[in-house]
């Protein structure tokens, strides 16, 4: 699968918010955003000054597409999933990204970033009901059991990752019993439970124009 090879702690300063897309380093003095949080090549000022309504609404989309590690195709098409569904297309969006199997693999602790999730993942440490998933995009339904494989439970930094998530906030619409490397999600997140740093009226302002 394609994915973005930059500098990913350039794409925090580019929408100005911490992304963690860098496992325990985000949560640390060495984080580039606690350093300088301007735009890579642009001062603050001129750059988020001129922002029009066009320009609002693309960064939000920009933002919720690199939290969770997506390419334009590949987010635009969970946008048009999402506009199919009955509901509120924003929270219908947010809800299908927030179940896929890498980011609910990060949700429950096993890694520290999204994108460490998709690695154990691609690398075929992940159950789902028993059987071997290996694409990050599976999306998971309420009471689907996920673990870790037995073989795979001694790699250091699965245990890194949940020995640093029990400081963080736990996710009510996930189960999790770390002593058994596994967890299920007890139900779809409802709108109070999805991502609030993602404005997702802005995202469909985008892609209404
Ligand atoms: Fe973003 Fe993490 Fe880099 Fe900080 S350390 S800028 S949160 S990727």
């Amino acid at each position: 699968m394609a994915r973005f090879l930059g500098s990913k702690c350039k794409l925090c300063r580019r929408e100005g918010v911490k992304l963690f897309l860098k496992g325990a380093r985000c949560y640390t003095q060495k984080c580039s955003i606690e350093r300088r949080n301007t735009p890579p090549g642009e001062s603050k000022r001129r750059y988020r000054a001129k922002l029009s309504d066009y320009g609002i609404h693309l960064r939000e989309k920009q933002k919720a597409k690199r939290t969770y590690g997506l390419l334009e195709k590949q987010f635009k098409n969970y946008f048009k999933k999402a506009s199919k569904m009955k509901g509120v297309t924003g929270e219908n969006l947010l809800r299908l990204l927030e179940i896929r199997l890498d980011n609910t693999i990060y949700r429950m602790g096993f890694a520290t970033s999204r994108n460490a999730a998709r690695q154990l993942v691609n690398h075929g440490h992940v159950l789902v009901d028993g059987k071997k998933v290996d694409i990050p995009s599976f999306l998971i339904a309420p009471g689907q059991k996920i673990e870790i494989r037995s073989k795979s439970r001694q790699i250091p930094n699965i245990h890194e990752a949940m020995e640093a998530h029990k400081s963080l906030d736990q996710f009510n619409w996930l189960e999790v019993h770390p002593e058994e490397f596994s967890g299920y999600v007890k139900a779809l997140p409802t709108a109070d439970q999805l991502p609030q740093d993602i404005d997702h009226r802005l995202i469909i302002e985008f892609y209404s124009k």
